[in-house]
């Protein structure tokens, strides 16, 4: 083992292979333990049948695929949130009680930074402030982070969580805009109004590209495309096959990872940084 130690804190099962995939799978590789905290159970999602049948309820189908990704990728542990799955704005599942952006901020914080003291990463990644399309969940997910990721150290924060600790980085996934740009021409030429994408027409392509924060950091992942989308195909219940992107197209698509990193901040002007661990201290 390197001694490097990676955080990745996410929403729903499915998120860290979908948006982290090729990243999850370089850092693995390179002997570094990730940890990664999963907000949901992901009961929400939208399932089809035979997978219904096979496990009995969408929240142990969501969580078989959660374990598979899990050994695709290698996460040495996951914690489990356990809340349930927001909707999108406007969605009435949002006043269940039981779902994560209904559940206590600070608790939630407590959660986390109860993990990062007794994972002790250097780094932290998480979603950016619109938590990349927009889900509720997923901005619920950055503020907690960051929160925690700020908090972590203070000994007077949460001392039924022992041991205080100070992760170093702390970065936002972030989407790149030229391929942005390119899905909206897509979806133009294609006569797809791409501010009402997706199967139930709550994707704005448009307001996600005017709330992409800049990259200042892409990280080289185009040797784990293939590794990116098994750890995807894990997650079949939330993959129809047939809008599956082409192999040629995925590995342009899943070259390069872009972060943008929030802590220490980066100045205007410094050059791209190419590794997550860059100048981290041990
Ligand atoms: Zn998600």
């Amino acid at each position: 083992m390197s001694g490097k130690r990676l955080l990745i804190s996410l929403a729903h099962p499915d998120d860290e292979s979908f948006g982290l995939g090729g990243l999850i799978g370089k850092y693995v590789a390179q002997g570094i333990e990730v940890d990664y905290i999963c907000g949901t159970k992901g009961d929400r999602g939208t399932i089809a049948d035979e997978h219904l049948q096979k496990y009995g309820s969408v929240e142990a189908v969501r969580d078989a695929e959660l374990n598979c990704a899990s050994k695709v990728l290698g996460f040495r542990q996951v914690y489990k949130l356990g809340y349930s799955d927001s909707g999108m704005r406007g969605s009435p599942f949002n006043d269940d009680p039981h779902c994560l952006i209904q559940a206590d901020e600070q608790a939630v914080t407590g959660q986390i930074v109860g993990i990062m003291r007794e994972t002790q990463p250097q780094v932290v990644i998480t979603f950016d402030p619109f938590g990349g399309y927009g889900h509720p969940d997923h901005i619920y997910m950055h503020h907690a982070t960051t929160r925690a990721f700020h908090v972590a150290s203070d000994p007077a924060q949460y001392p039924e969580f022992p041991g205080v600790y100070q992760p170093q980085k702390l970065y936002y996934m972030v989407l790149s805009r030229r391929q942005l740009r390119f899905f909206i021409l897509l979806m133009r030429l294609r006569g797809v109004d791409p501010r009402k994408a997706g199967v139930n027409q709550d994707l704005d392509y448009v307001e996600i590209l005017d709330n992409t924060l800049l990259p200042t950091t892409k990280i080289d992942v185009h040797a784990y495309s293939d590794l990116w989308q098994a750890a995807s195909l894990c997650h079949a219940s939330q993959v129809n096959p047939r809008t599956g992107i082409p192999r040629f197209l995925r590995r342009i698509v899943t070259r390069r990872q872009s972060l943008y990193r929030a802590f220490p901040a980066v100045f205007n002007g410094a050059k791209l940084e190419r590794d997550i661990f860059e100048g981290v201290r041990f």
